[in-house]
């Protein structure tokens, strides 16, 4: 048998010395190479060392010494020659155990068709399969996997003769991949089970990872966000807003903390978030890009909003309150002050309030207030308040007036005209007048508070009048 190896060696060796190695980069060759070269060191030898030493014996020990599977087989798939490794990892004692038997005698019958199929069809084919990763169960039932080469066998006239193979363990590296691969996916499901907004991007404000939040928002999945930057997904000023920030991040090296941005999602909803932004440095503490974290603020921003809205606002009809009316009275009054001009304040008090609230209800009355506040807005301009102090008071603030009684007349009676028209309130037709007193800046007074109570002492006399009347704080001076 082993003489039956050592021929088998040495026809390969000297196949070697011509074609059939010459273009493969197999590892094998190499050691085919070395084989030679320790053939011309032999030739120097003793003929009692040489005689000690074959050819063939020095090749199979540096098959043996080497880790990788090596073989040879005929074009039967017979195994002509087969490393020690080979052996172990096919369970046998020796590597001389190996010879003579086929894949079939090596491994299950559905997995030996397989490799022996291959092998017949790289040998009828004549051309190499290199480095393919192959799994298989070693023989004490662990899990193992090989990089695998496989080249034809040729004679000197380029004639297929067999097949050589060598077979690297890349069980470790692919443990390694595999570690690596769990890492990766559990990483995925992390980002993208997180609600905020998570993403990286390069120094050019590129995304290099982002999470499903982010991309959901923009009706995207994350690989579709890859490389591009905000622009591609929001308007020119969002993104250009964006962008700024990070390219500070960028040239500061400083971490934006708590920002707090708007987008607009894929549905055109406003969104508001949390941003914070850190730059992201290498081993060498180089920026490489920057780090966000993004939280939906949406639902405290609205109640912000809210309560904002709510302190500045009547509760009933939404008019501006007190607070907000004071606000815009001291803006026009500080207007009024550098461009000249006047403004007048309007108390309007409906007349006999009490009997709606008496005969209908406290609810029916709530009704006809914003039915009032409704044809009181109607009835002025836009830039022109409108505002409810309480109760059926309401206040007008008039700004712009260049001349306050003959631009006011008309607005006044536009009023009166449209409280006059009858409310139907739970089915009941109501008619309701109002007083209404004015006061105008500067003449009547020059700061709010002044304004405020001549308008209402202007309106008190109109009540006195007898209602349904208009009293001009002015007149009351000069009475
Ligand atoms: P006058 O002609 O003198 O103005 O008499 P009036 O009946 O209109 O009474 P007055 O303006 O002095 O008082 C307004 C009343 O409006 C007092 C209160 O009972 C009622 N009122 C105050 N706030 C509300 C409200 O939010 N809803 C309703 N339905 N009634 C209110
Ligand atoms: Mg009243």
């Amino acid at each position: 048998m082993v003489k039956a190896i050592n021929k088998a060696l040495k026809e390969s060796s000297e196949h070697h010395e011509h074609s059939a190695f010459e273009n493969t980069d197999v590892p094998f060759s190499e050691l085919l190479n070395a084989h030679a070269r320790a053939q011309e060191d032999l030739q120097r030898l003793s003929s009692a060392d040489d005689a000690v030493l074959s050819n063939a014996k020095l090749l199979y020990t540096i098959i043996n010494q080497i880790s990788d599977l090596v073989f040879a087989k005929d074009t039967n798939g017979r195994i002509l020659v087969g490393s020690e490794a080979m052996a172990r990892y096919y369970g046998l004692e020796s590597a001389q155990e190996l010879y003579g038997k086929t894949i079939f005698d090596l491994r299950g019958d559905d997995e030996a068709r397989r490799i022996h199929d291959i092998e017949q069809e790289i040998m009828a084919g004549g051309e190499p399969m290199s480095d393919v990763d192959e799994e298989f169960i070693d023989a004490s039932g662990d899990t193992k996997w090989i990089q695998i080469s496989k080249v034809p066998l040729k004679d000197d006239n380029g004639k297929v003769i067999g097949l050589i193979g060598i077979a690297k363990d890349i069980t470790e590296r692919k443990h390694n991949e595999c570690a690596l691969e769990a890492e990766r996916v559990l990483f995925r499901a992390m980002i993208d089970q997180v609600p905020d907004y998570l993403f990286v991007k390069d120094t050019e404000s590129r995304f290099v990872i982002t999470n499903r939040a982010l991309a959901a928002d923009l009706g995207r999945i994350p690989s579709d966000l890859i490389g591009k930057t905000d622009f591609a997904f929001h308007e020119e000023k969002i993104a250009g807003k964006f962008y700024a920030d990070e390219q500070e991040i960028v040239n500061s090296g400083e971490a934006l903390i708590n920002l707090e941005e708007m987008v607009v999602d894929f549905t055109g909803a406003e969104k508001w978030f949390s941003a914070s932004k850190v730059p992201l440095r290498d081993e060498h503490g180089e920026i490489i890009g920057i780090v966000g974290v993004c939280r939906d603020i949406t639902d405290r921003k609205d109640s912000e909003e809210r309560l904002h809205f709510m302190a500045m606002h009547d509760a009933l009809t939404h008019l501006p309150n007190r607070t907000l009316l004071v606000d815009r009275l001291e803006q026009g009054i500080k207007q009024k002050e550098r461009s000249g001009g006047e403004l007048t304040v309007l108390f309007i008090d409906l007349d006999n309030f009490k009997i709606v609230n008496d005969s209908l209800g406290h609810d029916a009355g709530d009704t006809l207030i914003k039915a009032v506040a409704d044809r009181l807005i109607a009835s002025v301009r836009s830039s022109d308040t409108v505002a409810r102090l309480g109760g059926d008071e309401f206040v007008i603030l008039l700004i712009d007036q260049d001349n306050p009684i003959s631009d006011i007349a008309p607005i006044i009676e536009r009023l009166r005209v449209s409280i006059a028209e009858p409310f139907i309130i739970e089915g009941q037709k109501f008619q309701v007048t109002c007083s209404i007193g004015g006061a105008t800046f500067p003449a009547d007074g020059t700061d709010t508070t002044t304004l405020l109570k001549n308008a209402d002492i202007a309106m008190y006399k109109a009540k006195d009048g007898g209602r349904d009347n208009v009293v001009f704080y002015s007149s009351l001076k000069n009475a």
